[in-house]
């Protein structure tokens, strides 16, 4: 028999009651899966909550690490029991809204890569990084269609699209899926294709991040590359304008074997840069041939021959070190990136660009750098059969990013990217690419990358399998 204090409840009788109660609920979460599970304030919490952008720092009220789909399925399952909100993490590349008092699923240690040779294809655990299916499809002459880094998730990069170095030539990592393993928001694993749940196959290639189900595995085509000529060439950083208006004109006349970018470049003055570029701005003509060298090289050669550039990057380069194209970083770090679609590169839409990425002289720069990737080819055929086939038809993909290297120059630099993109807004399509958003943008406009025929179908399909919308830390349909 339990006797009853006459004393009201004090603060801390309640505090005490929302601690035992949170842990044992925590328990019971960690009772059903063989993974790790952590509340706030417990050891691990904090390395598990943080990833790759260091901007974010989300508070979820639990977060389970779990290492393999039975996990999954019963940390989901939990979720519902609990009404909790669910939201995904591999690496932290790309977060969406923030985690707060939310189930945060933490899929690090699911990364099993397997590789099959003869059907060209490999199977990849939602952890895994594109670093070991390069290396280990490299070693049979097969190429995955990762993107500028293999640091990056392969399944987050690729439910966004996935606009790598093959792009034109192969399509977005999306187009190349053969199957997803999945589990729904109530907890079911299902595996679709083409043939099995189509519905939901074609809302995860390319339109449901984060929104419809964790995802297991995927099995993702693998092709034909082993070498390619590919690599930087490095102009002034005063020659921007000439050298954009020149890729303006000449990318859009080249054959689907290249995918290339120009990009003005303000690197940091940190000691990870190399010393030829610390500090300094260039314009850079970067990109990757896919084809014969004989051709690939003399493409090249007709930005050689128009000027010769003050570094000379671009070479025959094993697809394996295909991260030397563009020596992305890959440490954590607090970064913020936008991202527009625009169908031509006019005179002015070049000089606003200039003008606000390159920094006046003596200061810094807020914005670190613009690149404007050339698409077409398969990028935009592939639209046709693509949830996001507004976010991926354009000709031009621009990317703005910046650093935040101390939280009081955050508003300054929020505001550069927001005022670039507005000063832009007559020369976009309006469409964004959405693995170039991140945060409370990626909520405010993952909408936009949509036709409305494609964003209804897309809410059907979520209404079906969330109708609490409890999976809506990723791509919102607005
Ligand atoms: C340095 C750098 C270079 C990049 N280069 C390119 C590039 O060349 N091309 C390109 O297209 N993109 C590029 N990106 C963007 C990148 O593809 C996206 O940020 C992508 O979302 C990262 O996925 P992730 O799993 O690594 O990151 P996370 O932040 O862990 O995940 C991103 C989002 O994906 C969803 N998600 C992740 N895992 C799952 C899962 N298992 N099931 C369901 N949803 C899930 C979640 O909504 C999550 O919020 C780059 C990003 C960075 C930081």
């Amino acid at each position: 028999m339990t006797t009853r204090s006459a004393a009201p409840p004090t603060q801390t009788d309640h505090d005490d009651l929302a601690v035992r109660t949170r842990t044992s609920v925590l328990a019971a979460l960690s009772d059903r899966i063989a993974g790790d599970v952590y509340g706030p304030g417990e050891p691990g919490y904090d390395e598990a909550r943080s990833g790759f952008n260091l901007l974010t720092d989300h508070r979820p009220a639990v977060i389970a690490v779990p290492v393999n789909r039975f996990d999954v399925v019963e940390a989901v399952r939990f979720a519902a029991d609990e009404g909790l909100r669910v939201a995904i993490q591999a690496t932290g590349h790309g977060p969406g809204a923030a985690a707060n008092g939310a189930l945060l699923i933490n899929t690090s240690a699911m990364t099993d890569v397997t590789i099959d040779p003869i059907g060209r294809t490999a199977t990849v655990g939602a952890g895994a990084k594109w670093a070991p299916v390069l290396e280990q499809a490299q070693q049979h002459g097969l190429a995955p269609l990762l993107g500028s880094t293999t640091d990056v998730g392969v399944v987050g990069y690729t439910l966004g699209g996935g606009f790598g170095w093959l792009g034109r030539k192969y399509g977005l990592a999306s187009d190349a899926v053969r199957s997803f393993d999945v589990v729904t928001p109530d907890g079911n694993p299902l595996r679709v294709s083409a043939t099995s749940h189509p519905d939901v196959f074609w809302a995860l290639r390319g339109g449901g991040a984060g929104s419809i189900g964790v995802v297991t595995d995927v099995v993702i085509d693998l092709f034909p590359v082993t070498t390619v000529y590919a690599g930087n060439l490095f102009y002034p950083a005063e020659d921007a304008p000439e050298v954009m208006r020149r890729f303006a004109a000449w990318a859009p006349a080249q054959s689907e074997d290249l995918t290339s970018a120009v990009t003005l470049m303000n690197f940091p003055p940190l000691d990870v840069v190399p010393e030829a570029f610390r500090g300094k701005s260039f314009t850079i003509v970067r990109g990757c041939w896919a084809g014969d060298r004989a051709s690939g090289k003399a493409v090249v050669d007709e930005w050689r021959d128009w000027k010769t550039p003050e570094v000379d990057l671009w070479a025959e380069l094993p697809f394996a070190a295909a991260d030397a194209i563009s020596m992305d970083p890959t440490d954590p770090m607090p970064a913020m990136v936008t991202t527009e679609w625009m169908n031509e590169l006019p005179d002015e839409a070049i000089d606003i660009l200039t003008s606000r990425v390159r920094p006046a002289p003596g200061t810094m720069p807020l914005v670190l750098f613009a690149e404007i990737r050339h698409a077409g080819g398969a990028v935009a055929r592939g639209a046709a059969t693509s949830p996001n086939d507004i976010g991926r038809d354009g000709t031009f993909l621009l990317e703005l990013a910046s650093i935040v290297p101390d939280p009081h120059v955050g508003l300054a630099v929020e505001s550069a990217l927001r005022l670039t993109r507005d000063a832009l807004a007559p020369f976009v399509t309006g469409a964004a690419y959405l693995n170039f958003l991140e945060g409370d943008e990626k909520a405010a406009r993952s909408a936009s990358a949509f036709s409305q025929p494609n964003r209804r179908r897309l809410a059907a399909i979520k209404a079906a399998l969330d109708p609490d919308n409890r999976f809506c830390h990723g791509v919102a349909l607005g």
